[in-house]
């Protein structure tokens, strides 16, 4: 029963090894040194024409800044493409951007079926379907493609950055660079350092999001990031109170709006996201940290199953028929 009650103190080595630890882990972030200033980014490539992959071309090309755009399928380099047009002709009634803006933007972007285009890229980012085997086998394809000195990133939701920069020859000029849907509009991006990612990468890649106008967060690789970990387990134990029947979603829903000042409500929220995805979410958490506490609700699981995804289905925890 000795020491029972009494706080535990490491030995004096441990305590200052762990000192020593969290220090070099603060200044792995931070932006000082010349190095960096080499990694000036020009070119930007992007592979993944999809919903992201356009958003982000779309994000580089209005900052003035080279853009090259790949994927498997003509049909959705097609789809990206206007996609974009769309997207600015909305900016250019709400008179975020000029006409002539547009013709620049779209004169700073190439779509190329060939992923070889990648070379001449300064920073290649991988906004593929989420996939481990295929963007592994992404990772390994840029590795091949892309000079040296480029940075290689990827805009997954939730896969880990150490595991994609362990398939390179430069671990650490790999990192996440996560953005959020629709991303002409939203201001922030994730930045994910993976454990081998250096700091003039992190650095670079900071640097790059204020100049197409974002806002960067620095977080370290983990399951969820920072949004996804603090959002869709808030989400989940929304769709909890509606199984308990604590209120019915509208109601939770009018709470959340008006006592925490919330634009959209959890679960109009989840509807939006696609509950799919939700769920794809909290598995990762669950399974990535093997807490209880980020269990799937059983109703968000029993609804996927029935198929109803939210917004994209017409039917979630509001109908949109
Ligand atoms: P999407 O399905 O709209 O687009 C994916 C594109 O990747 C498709 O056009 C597909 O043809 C292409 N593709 C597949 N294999 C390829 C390959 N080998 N080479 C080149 N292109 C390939 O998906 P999305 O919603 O744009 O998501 C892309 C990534 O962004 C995913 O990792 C996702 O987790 C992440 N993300 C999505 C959101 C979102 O809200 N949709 C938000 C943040 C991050």
């Amino acid at each position: 029963m000795a020491g029972r009650g009494k706080k535990r103190r490491r030995p004096r080595r441990l305590r200052k090894s762990g000192k020593r630890l969290r220090r070099t882990f603060w200044r792995s972030f931070e932006t000082t040194g010349a190095a960096m200033e080499n990694l000036e980014i020009r070119k930007v490539g992007i592979v993944g024409a999809g919903v992201m992959g356009s958003g982000i071309a779309q994000a580089f090309a209005l900052a003035g800044i080279e853009t090259v755009i790949t994927d498997v399928a003509e049909s959705a380099l097609r789809r990206g493409m206007e996609t974009i047009s769309a997207s600015m002709d909305r900016m250019i009634k709400k008179e975020k951007i000029t006409p002539e803006q547009k013709t620049r933007a779209l004169a700073a972007i190439a779509a190329e079926r060939d992923v070889q285009v990648v070379a001449g890229c300064d920073l290649v980012i991988e906004a593929a379907t989420e996939d481990e085997r295929l963007k592994l086998d992404i990772f390994r394809q840029l590795d091949a493609l892309a000079r040296p000195d480029a940075i290689l990133a990827s805009n997954t939701s939730s896969l880990s950055i150490t595991r994609l920069a362990a398939a390179t020859r430069r671990p650490a000029q790999v990192i996440g660079l996560h953005f959020f849907n629709p991303v002409p509009m939203m201001a922030l991006v994730e930045i994910i350092s993976g454990l081998q990612t250096s700091a003039e990468t992190a650095a670079a890649a900071g640097r790059l999001a204020q100049r197409i106008g974002k806002t960067p967060v620095k977080v370290r690789n983990s399951p969820g990031f920072v949004v996804n970990r603090l959002l869709c387990p808030m989400i989940n134990e929304a769709v909890f109170a509606v199984a308990e029947g604590l209120a019915t979603p509208a109601e939770i829903d009018e709470a959340m709006k008006l006592g925490a000042n919330h634009p959209l409500g959890p679960l109009a929220l989840c509807d939006l996201i696609g509950l799919d995805v939700e769920l794809a979410i909290m598995q990762v958490l669950h399974e990535g940290f093997k807490d209880p506490k980020y269990r799937p609700a059983p109703l968000l699981v029993e609804m996927v199953e029935a198929g109803r995804l939210g917004r994209k289905t017409g039917q979630g925890f509001f109908s949109y028929v």
